[in-house]
């Protein structure tokens, strides 16, 4: 007994004496990128101008470093000035709007009660909250290229039935805008592999303007036609979803209406389609 004890014992310090590095089987790959070493300051909410302040780039690192990172990362672009000002933008969103309206966001930290499903396009002038004045939890939002509502798509179909089903929103809008530049790639032979192939959900958009309207030999007859295109999608991308099952008996049963929206960039008015 005495000698099994002080085998234990020998193995005991040996392995304390082994370097932790010649035990690890694996060890981490090497990093192409700059590493990025662990932030000792707290991860916590900070507020006050001094905190803006200190995180400025160059003067401390606070955006250019996660806040709390375990061991050493591998991170593509943490030097970007871009980023840098999305942070500080978000520094002063919680020194002024969400400090001021503490409760809301509290609430909102749990549950979200949104009235509205929101299918837009992707375009950064386009954002539904700003040109709508809704607030956080107002709008379940979906946005993509040409606000399309493709015929079969899961992305969307689970948008959509999370929206009815768990969400329980009252309205569902689509909404296009002016100057998209999907539907000026409807307009155009592209050789790119995917957007000609996203566009197929918005052609007979295309088609019934064809029909409608002569081609264009004016720039105002280009942007009247380009307009009218637009609408035309937001009616075609409501019969889409007119199609989907849950929307229909949604529909049927009174439990949600549909809307067609149109916003106009160059005077920021927000009109109704259908
Ligand atoms: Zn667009």
């Amino acid at each position: 007994m005495h000698s099994n004890l002080h085998h234990v014992v020998v193995i005991f310090i040996i392995l304390l004496s082994v370097p932790a590095g010649v035990i690890a089987a694996d060890p981490a790959p090497a990093c192409p990128y700059a590493s990025i070493q662990p932030d000792d300051r707290p991860c916590v909410i900070m507020s006050g101008w001094n905190t803006l302040l200190s995180g400025l780039p160059g003067s401390g690192g606070l955006f250019t470093t996660p806040l709390t990172v375990s061991g050493t990362v591998c991170v593509n672009g943490s030097e970007s000035p871009l980023i840098d000002q999305l942070l500080l933008g978000n520094l002063e969103f919680r020194e002024n709007a969400f400090n001021e309206d503490l409760a809301r966001y509290q609430d909102l930290a749990t549950a979200q009660y949104p009235g509205v499903l929101w299918i837009g396009c992707s375009d950064s002038r386009a954002d539904p909250e700003r040109i709508t004045g809704a607030l956080p939890g107002d709008l379940f939002v979906t946005r993509n290229v040409g606000n399309i509502v493709p015929n079969h798509d899961w992305n969307l179909a689970a948008v959509i039935e999370y929206s009815i089903n768990y969400l329980q929103v009252k309205e569902i809008v689509v909404c296009g805008h002016s100057d998209c530049g999907a539907m000026k790639a409807l307009d155009a032979d592209l050789k790119d592999p995917y957007i000609p192939l996203w566009l197929n959900d918005a052609r007979d958009a295309k088609t019934r303007i064809d029909a409608r309207i002569p081609a264009a030999t004016t720039p105002e007859e280009q942007k009247e036609r380009a307009r009218q295109l637009e609408i035309e999608n937001v009616r075609l991308q409501i019969e889409h979803l007119m199609t989907y099952p849950s929307v229909r008996e949604a529909v049927a049963d009174g439990r949600i209406q549909v809307h067609g929206l149109y916003y106009d960039l160059a005077t920021g008015t927000l009109s109704r389609v259908i």
